[in-house]
């Protein structure tokens, strides 16, 4: 396990302070395990999602994106097993009476936190429960859903009846997840409520091997496309006694992550597990018919994928610090078109009406292009700069004497600046504005 000290600390200071990520229900006291995005926390997040469908989905035409509901007819979750086994082996301390999961206590009887003796370990469900209309009894019990899979299942019909795609084909969703975890940590790495990118893609059973080796390969392009630090990312084969009893193969893609290596994403084969538990659940057949009176179960080949982790990884790998003598420059080098600003416009001062007016033009011009851009005219363009480093802001144009022609020839120009380098370039006004929408653009053609 790689750690880096400090870094998570680090991290998660700068994604509060600068309005990525708060603690959720923060003047309350908050909430174990949940966690609000703030303005740039939810403009990163969109653009990761947004990435994800435009590779996932809007590339291929053999995907179909669904969007189904959170709550779910409960007897769904009990044909794909998750009330009777959706839970963790869990260990509660007979004097403190906090509860741990059974499976991270390294080692020994004793209770982590006060030395008591524990208990034996119990299974725990981690769906959260509700009642759905007002009566609260055993049959209005409905789960807030623990994983998005489940909605895309109980669509395979509706997609089948109202496209009739050819086989090979795929449904996918992003959403929102609910898991009661026992002990949330490592910031948003393992929280209560998190978001996720799945995809069914359902093959005939004997080409589920190249159609795996096909996902593998676009989710390590994702992570790459994602910006991820490809020295930390990792992928590691389940051993065949680990893998659920439906799955021939399943990969775990695993992440340095400031406090150690975890789970990132996961690719699983699952075989006809999914399709032959709904069909039985619900009575329904759930085949797919090959034109010639051949009816089969398809297999499926599952990439899922954490909105919340791919945001830390993220964070992670573009947290950067330049040190010179005792000055250190914070900044995050994400891709520019994960960038939640693309770039900043400064007028070089603002109580300079002509200044500020051709600034305000060139915002608006550029605005119309590239909607993911800040104004900012508080404190000297040093400072500036600073701000816009740390919430990884990829370039900063400045409009200063000279682009309102008190030079001539450098009339119509602005000074670019960049993140990474923290050089400046001269260039005409039209230039800038293209290069920063060429740089956004790059994998969203
Ligand atoms: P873990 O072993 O870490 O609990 P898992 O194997 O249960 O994860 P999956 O059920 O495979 O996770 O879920 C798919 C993806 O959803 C994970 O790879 C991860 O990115 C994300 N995920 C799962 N649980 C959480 C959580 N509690 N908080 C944030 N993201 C999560």
């Amino acid at each position: 396990m790689q750690k880096e000290e400090g870094l998570m600390e680090k991290i998660t200071s700068l994604a509060k302070r600068r309005g990525f990520i708060f603690p959720g229900s923060e003047i309350y006291g908050g909430l174990s395990g949940t966690y609000d995005y703030g303005p740039l926390g939810v403009a990163l997040k969109n653009n990761v999602k947004n990435l994800w469908w435009r590779m996932f989905v809007d590339s291929r035409d053999d995907v179909y994106g669904v969007d189904a509901a959170i709550l779910m007819n409960s007897k769904a979750w009990e044909a794909s097993g998750h009330v009777s086994g959706f839970s963790d082996p869990l260990v509660e301390c007979k004097k403190c009476k906090r509860r741990f999961r059974a499976d991270h206590l390294e080692g020994g009887k004793k209770c982590p936190e006060c030395g008591g003796e524990l208990g034996e370990a119990r299974q725990f469900n981690m769906m959260f429960k509700t009642h759905a209309g007002a009566t609260e009894d055993e049959s209005s019990v409905v789960y807030l859903r623990p994983e998005t899979a489940g909605g895309i299942f109980v669509n395979f019909k509706n997609i089948i009846d109202t496209f009739h795609p050819k086989l090979p084909f795929g449904i996918a969703q992003i959403g929102k997840a609910f898991r009661n975890e026992i002990a949330p940590r490592d910031f948003v790495f393992r929280s209560r409520e998190f978001e996720q990118m799945e995809l069914e893609y359902f093959v005939n059973e004997n080409s589920w091997e190249g159609a795996f080796e096909e996902w593998r390969k676009d989710m390590v392009h994702f992570a790459e496309a994602c910006g991820l630090s490809m020295d930390s990312f990792h992928s590691k084969d389940i051993e065949a006694g680990d893998l659920a009893h439906y799955s021939k193969k399943t990969i775990d893609f695993e992440f340095d992550f400031p406090f150690g290596r975890g789970e990132l994403w996961g690719l699983a084969y699952r075989g006809d597990f999914d399709l032959s538990a709904h069909e039985k659940g619900s009575t329904v057949e759930l085949k797919y018919s090959d034109g010639e009176g051949a009816k089969i179960t398809p297999h499926v080949i599952e990439p899922s994928l954490g909105v919340d982790r791919t945001v830390l990884a993220i964070l992670a790998s573009a947290y950067k610090e330049d040190v010179t003598g005792d000055d250190t420059r914070v900044y995050l080098a994400f891709p520019s078109h994960i960038a939640p600003i693309k770039a900043a416009v400064f007028p070089l001062l603002k109580n300079k009406p002509e200044l500020v007016e051709k600034a305000r033009e060139v915002y608006t011009a550029l605005k119309k292009k590239v909607p993911q851009v800040m104004w900012d005219d508080n404190g000297n363009i040093g400072k500036r700069y600073r701000r816009q480093d740390e919430i990884g802001t990829p370039w900063c144009i400045t409009i200063d004497f000279d682009t309102l022609g008190e030079n001539p020839e450098q009339k119509d120009t602005v000074t670019v600046r960049n993140r990474d380098t923290g050089s400046q370039e001269r260039m005409p006004i039209d230039t800038a504005i293209e290069m920063v929408a060429g740089g956004v653009s790059l994998y969203l053609q």
